[in-house]
């Protein structure tokens, strides 16, 4: 169903260049700010794959939960929630279009509270459970890039490529620091945003159901010396390798 009205949405994907690439499932994992998106979207162009956001959803609930006046720590309101809510998204050339409960809330989605919401209800094994089942029927099909944490270790433990994208956490908070809205930079100093990646990593590391951690077999890429030109060549080598392309 979801999967269906996926499809009538998307943009109009050219043919793949090798069939390998037609069904592959790209994995991507690894903590905030490691640069996870701009690479997924690099590699979804290069190799003509659809773009999913994991966090994405993850933050639309978070959304949803803080409209709804219910606590984060609230399971059994959160379970009952999940049972009322659809999330949907959109690939873009730019990024996802999020749709919760058939509003777009894309731009609501990088607020501070709503992050900081996401990492808090992803610690749930039932919300989680319910997530992943809708991130594997999203992905079922292959020809897929999707990013997150848990993407090659649970969600398709079986993806043909699978990257673990990391960088020291001051380098991603940086990063981060930069990317924001010049009148929100203005408010708030760098450290705070290396408080907060800190926070979210901690809590996305040691939470019991599916840590952040890279699957056994998955490739680490460490971006903390490198410049983006860098990371996107050599997670394209990764994966013209991996699917023998
Ligand atoms: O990737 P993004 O920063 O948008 O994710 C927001 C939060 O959602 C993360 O901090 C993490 O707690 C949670 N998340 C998760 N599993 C995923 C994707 C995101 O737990 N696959």
């Amino acid at each position: 169903m979801i999967a269906e009205q996926m499809n009538s949405a998307m943009p109009a994907i050219a043919p793949c260049h090798a069939i390998s690439a037609c069904r592959a499932i790209i994995a991507i994992d690894g903590p905030a700010g490691a640069g996870k998106s701009t690479i997924a979207r690099h590699l979804a162009r290069s190799f003509n794959l659809l773009n999913l956001e994991s966090g994405a959803m993850y933050r639309a609930f978070a959304l949803k939960a803080l409209a709804s006046g219910i606590g984060f720590e609230d399971v059994a309101a959160l379970q009952a929630l999940s049972l009322e809510t659809g999330i949907h998204l959109e690939p873009t050339a730019t990024g996802n279009r999020v749709i919760l409960d058939g509003a777009d809330v894309t731009t609501q989605l990088r607020e501070l509270a709503v992050t900081d919401g996401a990492s808090r209800v992803s610690v749930h094994p039932q919300i989680r459970a319910w997530m992943v089942d809708l991130q594997q029927k999203l992905g079922a099909q292959g020809g897929v890039v999707m990013e997150g944490r848990d993407i090659g270790t649970v969600v398709f433990p079986h993806a043909d490529v699978k990257i673990f994208l990391d960088a020291a956490p001051e380098v991603r908070g940086l990063r981060r620091y930069e990317q924001l809205d010049p009148a929100v930079a203005v408010e708030i100093q760098p450290e705070e945003v290396v408080d907060e990646l800190r926070a979210r990593d901690e809590r996305d590391r040691n939470r019991a159901d599916s840590p952040l951690k890279p699957a056994a077999d998955a490739v680490l890429l460490d971006s903390t010396h490198m410049t983006l030109d860098e990371v996107v060549a050599r997670a394209e080598a990764i994966v013209v390798e991996k699917l023998n392309l």
